[in-house]
């Protein structure tokens, strides 16, 4: 009976692996919603991934804390670093994925992964035709942003706002689901390791006077929801966590 199958649950804080070497604690939950891919998040990330998923006929759903979509995304310029563009073969300008990348890890000091700057700048273009094909509009002009060898930038036209707008409007225009005030708080894992799901809580509520909302807030009530085949995290960075940024 799939009632007494037995399923670990565990932390978002914790590693998969960390996660994977606990008993299995808990029986399987009875699910509240059922999705193939569930993706926390509702920046370019997401939206991203969740338009490659419902293009490809999935039932995809975005899960956002917050009560407005789009995190960092939307409060950022989104100028496309971009090698290769339209724009920077007809302005003449010689860029390389070598230059761009050699850029990347001097803008970061040592500390940013390698290999991630060599598919950020190896896969530019291919990002760049995928949003402008899906509707992102870009003013033709091009930018010398700081820590670029050339000019490399394409200005987004409405900035991070726009941009992500557009994006979710395709998303949701595929069937995906954007669902707000929802928080993922735990992974929940099957008896043989696989990821089956998530707990979240519906009607969360973001509190700014916390000193920790992550770890002090509450709010809301607990639902699981069920991943037929995969939880994605484009959860964001860092930048809203005050603690880590102090330390
Ligand atoms: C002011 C500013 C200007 C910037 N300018 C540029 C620029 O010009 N060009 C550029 O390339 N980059 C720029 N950046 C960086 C860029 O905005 C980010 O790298 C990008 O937006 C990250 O997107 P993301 O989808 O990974 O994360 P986000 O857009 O941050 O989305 C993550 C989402 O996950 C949600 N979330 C997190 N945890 C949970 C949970 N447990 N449950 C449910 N939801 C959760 C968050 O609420 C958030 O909405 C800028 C950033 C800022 C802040």
């Amino acid at each position: 009976m799939i009632s007494r199958r037995k399923f670990i649950k565990t932390s978002l804080a914790a590693t998969t692996l960390a996660a994977l070497n606990l008993e299995a604690s808990a029986n399987e939950p009875k699910w509240d919603k059922e999705f193939d891919v569930l993706i926390v998040g509702s920046g370019l990330s997401a939206n991203v991934a969740g338009i490659v998923l419902a293009e490809a006929g999935l039932k995809v759903a975005l899960i956002e804390k917050m009560s407005r979509l789009g995190g960092n995304s939307v409060i950022s310029q989104l100028d496309f670093a971009c090698v290769g563009s339209d724009e920077q073969v007809n302005a003449g300008i010689k860029d390389s994925i070598e230059l761009f990348v050699k850029d990347l890890n001097k803008a970061g000091k040592g500390f940013n992964d390698v290999a991630q700057s060599l598919r950020i700048a190896e896969n530019s273009k291919r990002s760049y035709e995928f949003v402008k094909a899906r509707g992102v509009k870009f003013a033709s002009k091009l930018k010398h942003l700081g820590g670029h060898s050339v000019a490399r930038s394409l200005e987004t036209e409405g900035g991070g706002g726009a941009f992500v707008q557009t994006l979710n409007s395709h998303f949701e225009s595929k069937g995906g689901a954007s669902l707000k005030r929802v928080k993922a708080d735990e992974i929940i894992f099957d008896e043989s390791g696989k990821v089956a799901g998530l707990k979240v809580r519906e009607g969360y509520k973001f509190d700014k006077s916390l000193a920790d909302d992550d770890l002090q807030n509450t709010a809301g009530d607990v639902k699981f929801y069920k991943a037929n085949k995969a939880v994605i995290f484009a959860s964001g960075g860092y930048s809203a966590d005050k603690a880590f940024k102090a330390a």
